[in-house]
């Protein structure tokens, strides 16, 4: 059946140790089983039926994620939402998921008055979710389900815009778990160290699927701390991680080959990974992370080969039953091996759809149920896929195509500089002009005309920023991604 992959291990082998907490303790198969259980009978005493939004803004523990295998359970809709929004962006998503219950931390600031007749539960050692789960009546039994009947509402990062409620399937978690798995060739064996928050595809589902999936276990760290992650690497087998949980780890002494030696696979994704960091992490360690691409909407779409070269700047081959193309973004049609253009998806980890947003569902799809990613991309002749930036980001300066990442690989490769960002802005003559925030390395003293006479020479005179600023931060969104538009905003009187 379509949930098989949830509750196998907890049938067949309750003893096996699932969850291991920054205490020493653990929790097995069956006891993560009983909690599930008792969350499942806490939400049907709470009223929650199938199809019913829960949202859950809670920090990260066992509770939690039994919570949303609760809902799973009962088939629920489980709606988690980023821990950083404030009680007022809060109203925000309520209003959006129009839930049957919100679910807080005990210690939670509570939204005042922003969602009448939404009852409103806590998780924790006095929260009324978590007493409920210990005397309501356990729930054992998986309801069943269609595969397209819906599982959970990740909101997306909002790098772009604001968040939109992406609705996944149950056949979408099931498929990509199995296919993770299965190419990253996970067994009962391993240890996967688990330093991401669980409200983000990435942590709740890629991570914790797979192991699922698979009847591992996982270290389980409320979040990522380097000294940390260093001590518990030693009895973990894989690690998952963002970009800059491997730029953090360069930065301690301790790590190298000797501080990885259990390890069997270190994975990436989220961002890009610079090649860079590819670079130094395999000098010190004797590791080629491997690269995945993915998103909210899709869960994991491509990875570097588990047996193979790991090419840093490609992201690696669409998994197995998941189709990629390259598509003019203009006019949808599909372009060949070489050629720039919009990435598009389709496969059995394709979501349903925008919550309740019929519209802006149509604008992303192509009439033969391909999914418009928004990102830009091309295929190698091997069939790999290469990201050069979101369409959104894309900047048509007097008639040419400048792609920001190009720009800003160069940028960053200059003495004195942290990090940049490329954006076009409105002029008179191009259409667009290219411009750059640069941030400097800490003590270093940046000149913004040394940094254009740098470029110049290295990158075609169009792609050249006509003006550079140097500022102290680049504003970052809760996941930590750059937010261009604000940026463009707030330049947008550079030309004109
Ligand atoms: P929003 O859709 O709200 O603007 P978002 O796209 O950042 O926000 P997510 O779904 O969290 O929200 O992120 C998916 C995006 O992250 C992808 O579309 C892609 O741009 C980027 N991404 C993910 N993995 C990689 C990777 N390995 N390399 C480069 N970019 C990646
Ligand atoms: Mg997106």
């Amino acid at each position: 059946g379509p949930d098989e992959w949830l509750s196998t291990h907890a049938d067949r082998s309750p003893d096996r140790r699932f969850l291991l907490l920054e205490d020493g303790s653990a929790l097995t198969y069956g006891h993560f089983d009983e909690l599930v259980a008792g969350y499942g009978g806490a939400l049907r005493q709470a009223g929650v039926k199938a199809a019913d939004r829960v949202v859950v803004q809670a920090g990260k523990s066992p509770e939690a994620l039994a919570l949303c295998l609760a809902c799973l359970r009962i088939g629920a809709i489980y709606t988690p939402l980023n821990t950083a929004y404030t009680p007022a962006e809060l109203e925000y998503f309520l209003q959006d998921a129009d839930p049957a219950l919100l679910v807080l931390d005990q210690e939670a600031d509570r939204p005042k008055a922003v969602a009448p007749g939404v009852p409103v539960e806590t998780l924790g050692d006095g929260g009324t979710l978590s007493a409920a789960a210990r005397t309501a009546p356990p729930h054992r039994e998986q309801a069943r389900f269609d595969l397209d009947a819906p599982a959970a509402m990740l909101y997306t990062s909002g790098t772009t815009g604001r968040p939109k409620g992406a609705v996944l399937s149950r056949r979408v978690l099931a498929s990509n778990a199995a296919a993770l798995a299965r190419i990253w060739e996970f067994g009962p064996e391993d240890v996967l160290l688990h330093a991401l928050p669980i409200f983000h595809a990435h942590g709740l589902f890629i991570s914790t699927n797979t192991v699922l999936a698979a009847g591992a276990s996982m270290v389980f760290l409320k979040k990522f701390d380097a000294a940390q992650v260093m001590a518990w690497l030693p009895r973990c087998t894989v690690m998952m991680g963002v970009p800059t949980f491997y730029t953090r780890l360069l930065e301690r002494r301790e790590l190298d080959q000797a501080a990885v030696k259990g390890v069997r696979l270190f994975v990436s994704g989220s961002a890009p990974l610079l090649p860079e960091t590819h670079r130094r992490f395999k000098e010190r360690t004797g590791h080629a992370i491997l690269e995945r691409y993915g998103m909210t909407e899709t869960l994991v779409i491509s990875s570097h080969p588990y047996h193979g070269e790991r090419r840093p700047g490609s992201v690696g081959f669409p998994l197995p039953d998941v189709q990629v193309r390259i598509a003019d973004p203009a006019t949808g049609e599909v372009l060949p091996a070489g050629e720039i253009g919009v990435i598009e998806v389709r496969g059995p980890n394709l979501f349903d759809g925008y919550w309740r947003a019929p519209d802006k569902t149509a604008q992303d799809m192509r009439p033969d149920g391909f999914f418009i990613t928004g990102d830009l991309g091309m295929l190698d002749a091997e069939g790999q896929i290469h990201i050069v930036g979101r369409s959104k980001d894309l900047i048509i300066s007097g008639g040419y195509n400048v792609y920001p990442k190009e720009v800003e690989t160069e940028i960053d490769s200059l003495p004195g500089v942290k990090e940049s960002a490329v954006v076009g802005v409105p002029h008179p003559d191009f259409g667009e002009g290219v411009i750059a925030i640069v941030t400097p390395l800490p003590g270093a003293e940046l000149d913004p005309n040394s940094i254009i006479d740098a470029l110049n020479g290295r990158l075609a005179r169009y792609k050249q920023p006509k003006r550079v600023f140097i500022e102290a931060e680049l504003p970052r969104n809760a996941m930590g991604k750059v937010q261009k538009e604000l940026l463009r905003q707030k330049h947008r009187g550079t030309f004109t």
